[in-house]
């Protein structure tokens, strides 16, 4: 009774997980560069270092749906921009006033 239905749940639910992981990476892909490293000061795109495991995710999304779910928001919650260039932490976004002190900085000197 209902076995069914659970299982379509599940299913629609891990469909709809990988249809949000894909569209998640899709956009982390698609931002601009537009940071400056206060290390280095190059202009960069910074990179997203997140703890965990993209597999460990997809590990437990094969078994337990909700398990995975809060794992891929623990990995979220512990996502770092990371300088490519020097491996420095936070970048500075160049919108905003300290990324433009950085910047002015740099090119008066
Ligand atoms: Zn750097």
């Amino acid at each position: 009774m209902g076995g069914e239905m659970a299982i379509a749940i599940s299913c629609t639910a891990i469909l709809l997980f990988g249809i949000w992981i894909f569209v998640d990476g899709y956009f982390q892909g698609a931002k601009e560069p537009g940071h400056i490293c206060p290390n280095c000061h190059s202009i960069i795109k910074p990179r997203e270092v997140e703890s965990g495991s993209g597999w460990i995710t997809l590990l437990l999304l094969f078994f337990f749906v909700v398990p995975a779910i809060i794992y891929s928001f623990w990995r979220s919650s512990t996502r770092k921009n990371t300088c490519p260039t020097c491996g420095a932490p936070n970048p500075v976004p160049l919108s905003t006033p300290a990324g433009q002190a950085i910047a002015a900085k740099v090119s008066g000197s």
